[in-house]
């Protein structure tokens, strides 16, 4: 822009200085040309008004000086006097003559075509009838012209140099506005009270501005959004990857590093070969790279990842593939306990209604005597409370699943200790059964919770202390304190290997014993459950043949 404008300054700096120089020049000519022809009017008028009193008109040689002729003519156009040379020739037609004997004065301009200068004639009529001519050749002229031209020339050089100065300060004045512009906001802001700048440009500028910091804005908002996304993306524990077309890595979060273990990679120019080999992981994206969303399962560093790639498109048209890769190992295990606990459930539950099915078959077949029926009848009672507290313990354990909700856990105000008593009281028939002694000492232990549940917890300890005790004078001592219960007895203890696994579903020591005890396997699945409502801590210390003792922290 500024270039363009500069050229056009320029042209019309030229333009102006050529005319201004032609101008001069026809000024100066006109001016010179005019004098010239005063000058020979002057001379005209001295030399008729001499000539009156001459008495020859030879005598006229003295009036012509180098540079002026004179010519003395008839009315009828002969000539009388040159002072140059004589000519015969009639003058009558030429234009001054004709003037001045019609006008009383005459004025004309001839170019000699051999000596090719200008002659410039004044002719006088006299009072006597005759023509006075003075002429003079342009030469003088010429030579002026000659003399006036290097000054002309400096003018006009003079003009074309100013005409660029100024042309090229102009230029720049109009274009630092615009300028100013590729400049911060600012910066224009501050610059358009300057009285430079021209008040026309000003609500352009105002709105370029507002446009610009709209943009500015618009472009931060997109930035802070980005990196939000960026920052959510990078922060997800499950992994991403998105590749081009040519399975060329576009982004990969820090999940991802991990997952596959790899370092720094180049963006576009790492390929998914670098973050893994896996042929089913490249398949599965092989497939997403088809059009059809896939997804498999892969072990890496012993956990179960699952990777799902989908094709993604834009304007309808797809551009590369996305990846997410989850870790699904806990779910995996859960999803097997809960198969697992199925099964087991299952299992559980067929035993003793075999048993129930088998004897009432039997007492419906009468093969049984009359007098073992009551014994037959015992033994279904005893197989069906097996089943009716195994049904309960499950029905409790899924309870236990749902009733995560605060009001169900901290209902009342309880006291733990008033709980452990009324459990002692509870075992104590069994207890005494089995030769078990058992005492609860201690303090008020008073906290908000659900007296059923924790009614359970401590039944359950109590149960096992009793169920897995010696057979002579054991003993079972409850001791409750400020933020705790604790149950220690003195049975068959617990092997240190199945320490960590006892609180599994179903999982017992020694099954013919907590069968035969009424044990169901999931009276400390239950206790565990409970525990982990009350965010309570269990420490278990066992030594075969001597004890166990369990203390469970609120
Ligand atoms: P069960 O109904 O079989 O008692 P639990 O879940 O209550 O099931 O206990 C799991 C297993 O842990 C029991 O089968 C038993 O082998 C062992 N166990 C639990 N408590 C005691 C204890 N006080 N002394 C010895 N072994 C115990």
């Amino acid at each position: 822009m500024e270039g363009k404008i500069n050229t056009q300054l320029f042209i019309m700096g030229l333009v102006s200085a050529v005319l201004v120089s032609i101008i001069t020049l026809f000024m100066f000519f006109n001016t010179f040309q005019n004098q010239i022809n005063a000058d020979l009017k002057a001379d005209a008028e001295i030399i008729a008004k001499s000539y009156e009193y001459l008495s020859e008109n030879g005598d006229l040689q003295d009036f012509a000086e180098s540079s002026i002729r004179i010519t003395l003519i008839r009315s009828d156009g002969s000539v009388i006097f040159d002072s140059e040379k004589m000519s015969d020739e009639n003058h009558i037609e030429r234009d001054e003559i004709k003037n001045a004997l019609e006008n009383g004065e005459g004025y004309s301009v001839r170019r000699s075509s051999t000596t090719n200068i200008n002659t410039y004639y004044y002719a006088i009529k006299l009072s006597n009838g005759n023509i006075l001519r003075v002429a003079k050749d342009a030469d003088a002229l010429n030579s002026m012209f000659t003399s006036l031209l290097p000054y002309t020339i400096f003018v006009f050089l003079a003009l074309l140099i100013l005409s660029l100065a100024i042309g090229s300060i102009l230029t720049k004045k109009i274009i630092k506005p615009i300028t100013k512009l590729s400049e911060s906001v600012d910066d224009i802001g501050s610059e358009i009270d300057d009285e430079d700048i021209y008040p026309e440009l000003v609500p352009f500028i105002t709105e370029i501005i507002a446009q610009k910091r709209e943009i500015r804005y618009q472009l931060g908002k997109v930035e802070r959004e980005k990196n939000k996304v960026a920052a959510i993306i990078q922060n997800m524990s499950e992994g991403m990857i998105l590749l081009d077309l040519d399975k060329n890595v576009l982004l990969m979060n820090e999940a991802t590093k991990k997952i596959f273990d790899v370092g720094e990679i180049s963006l576009k120019h790492d390929s998914l070969l670098y973050i893994s080999r896996d042929k089913d992981v490249n398949d599965c994206v092989d497939k997403a790279l088809e059009g059809e969303n896939s997804s498999i399962e892969i072990m890496l560093d012993g956990r179960i990842y699952q990777i799902i790639a989908n094709p993604v498109a834009s304007h309808g048209e797809q551009i590369g593939v996305i990846c997410l890769i989850i870790d699904i190992t806990e779910k995996k295990e859960i999803e097997s306990m809960r198969q697992e606990f199925t099964a087991n459930v299952s299992h559980e539950l067929k035993t003793p209604l075999t048993s129930i099915s088998g004897y009432a078959e039997m007492i419906e077949a009468g093969i049984v005597k009359e007098e073992d029926i009551k014994n037959f009848a015992g033994r279904i009672r005893k197989e069906s409370a097996r089943l009716l507290s195994l049904i309960s313990d499950i029905i409790l354990l899924s309870r236990l699943d749902d009733s995560q909700r605060e009001e169900a856990v901290h209902k009342e105000t309880v006291d733990l200790l008033g709980i452990a008593q009324k459990c002692a009281d509870e075992i104590s028939v069994q207890a005494e059964k089995q030769g078990v002694t058992v005492t609860v000492s201690g303090e008020n232990c008073i906290m908000n919770g659900n007296i059923t549940l924790l009614t359970e917890l401590i039944q359950n300890l109590c149960d096992n202390a009793v169920r897995y005790n010696r057979e002579k004078d054991g003993r079972v001592d409850i001791t409750v304190g400020k933020n705790f219960i604790d149950v220690k007895d003195t049975g068959i203890g617990i092997p240190p290997e199945h320490r960590s696994r006892i609180f599994e579903r179903f999982y017992r020591v020694d099954k013919s014993r907590s069968k035969e005890r009424g044990g169901t396997g999931l009276g400390l699945a239950i206790v565990k459950h409970i525990c982990e409502l009350y965010n309570a801590k269990i420490e278990l210390k066992s030594t075969e043949n001597f004890g166990t003792e369990i203390k469970v922290i609120f």
